[in-house]
Parts: C-alpha cells; structure tokens; sequence
C-alpha cells in the first residue's frame, strides 16, 4: 500500500513523498492517526505550490478513504493565513515535523526544512492517517555543517546560528522579532513584504548559474 501510495503521488506532480510515526507530537483528539504522509512540491516547477499540495493531499486522501482508513489534511504552510475553516487546521501539526520524521531532510540554520535535493525550496503539506504505512527513518541532526551563509548574510540577524537536532526540537534558531520587524522595514520602503534571503543563499538545491559562452 505505502508504495502504490508514493508512486501515485509521484506521479501526479509530487516532488518528494515520506512517510513517518508521529504518534509524539500529536494531542489527543488526533492521537489515534499516528502515521504521517509527508507532501513536498519544488517550489521552483510550481507558480502555484497552494493549489498542488491541496490537490496532492485530495489523491492521499482518495487511496487512504478507499482502502478503508481514516485521514486528516493538515492544510499547506503558506496557506494558513486565508481564514477558511480548514486553514485553522494548521495549528494541530507542523509539517516539518512529518518531514523530518519521515527523512526527508533536517532543519537548517535558517529554520526552514533542508532537503538535499531542493534545500529550503520545498513547499510542504500532510496528511495524518491510521493506515499502516511503512515509515522512513526519522533525520536525527542538521547536516549544514560548517556553512554559516544564511547566518552570516540575514540583514536582521535573525538567524542564532545553532544547530537543529530531533532531540532539541524547541531550540532558537531564529529570532522571529528580528526577522518579522526587517520585512516591515522592506515593506514600508519599497514595498516588498518578503524578504527570503536564507532562502536563495542556501548551497542545497541550488540551481547552478547559468554561463553565456563568448563568441
Ligand atoms: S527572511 Fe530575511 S530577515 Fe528573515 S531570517 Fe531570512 S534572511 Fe533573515
Ligand atoms: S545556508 Fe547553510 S547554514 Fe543556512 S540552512 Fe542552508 S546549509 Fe544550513
């Protein structure tokens, strides 16, 4: 079943696909859906990674009703903030959560979900569920190394620098204060409300520069 899962989600768009025991990091009303369907889509090949991942949950959660289990969509990260019902669904779980424990990637000096293939470019979204799955193994430390990019170049100094580990799930790796007030400035000024440089300077998942030959 794990495996007709992965490759129907692979195969309608999905970039990578895990799946994880979270039973943990659940509260109780949701306790009893202790599996995890851990949903990434390259933001890069995706204008639109929202709309993906919601129709990427609809298919896990289609094959997971029709083989008899129960599910729950965790709604995507950067849709929480539209104020629809199931938006607010957003606060039982977090995605990174799912992602780590399923070995999609770790947690970078930036805070965001590193995976080796397409680094801090994932856009995520899960689906809990009773269904038996066959788990990855969980990602136990940060594999940024000696790298300090995002920390060095955050115009705020937001980034602490510390390193993430499953077992220091609460340690601060990024003042938000810093980063929230900085993307107010930028908003103010030139009106640009993001400014997402621990993104683009991140070496994983990086495109490589493209070079003109001179003729
Ligand atoms: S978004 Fe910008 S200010 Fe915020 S942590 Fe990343 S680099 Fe720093
Ligand atoms: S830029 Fe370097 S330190 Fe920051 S998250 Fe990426 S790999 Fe980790």
């Amino acid at each position: 079943m794990t495996d007709a899962l992965e490759k129907e989600l692979l195969g309608s768009g999905a970039s990578v696909v895990g799946f994880a025991l979270v039973k943990p990091a659940l509260s109780n009303e949701i306790a009893h859906l202790e599996r995890a369907v851990s949903i990434g889509v390259d933001r890069n090949l995706n204008e639109n990674s929202v709309r993906s991942l919601v129709s990427l949950q609809k298919k896990a959660s289609g094959f997971l009703k029709s083989n008899g289990y129960k599910y729950l969509c965790i709604p995507p990260d950067s849709d929480r903030i539209n104020n629809t019902f199931v938006s607010k669904l957003y606060n039982l779980f977090t995605h990174k959560i799912a992602a780590t424990s399923a070995g999609i990637g770790w947690i970078g000096r930036n805070g965001l979900l590193i995976s080796p293939v397409y680094g801090p470019r994932l856009s995520l979204a899960t689906v809990l569920t009773d269904a038996p799955l066959k788990v990855g193994t969980p990602v136990e430390f940060s594999l940024c190394g000696d790298c300090r990019l995002c920390v060095d170049f955050c115009p705020s100094k937001a980034i602490t620098g510390k390193d993430w580990s499953r077992y220091e799930p609460f340690i601060e790796l990024i003042k938000s204060g810093n980063c929230s007030s900085h993307k107010k400035i930028s908003r103010s000024v030139n009106g640009k409300p993001n400014c997402g440089l621990c993104i683009n300077i991140c070496p994983y998942g990086r495109k490589p520069v493209q070079t003109v030959q001179a003729v």
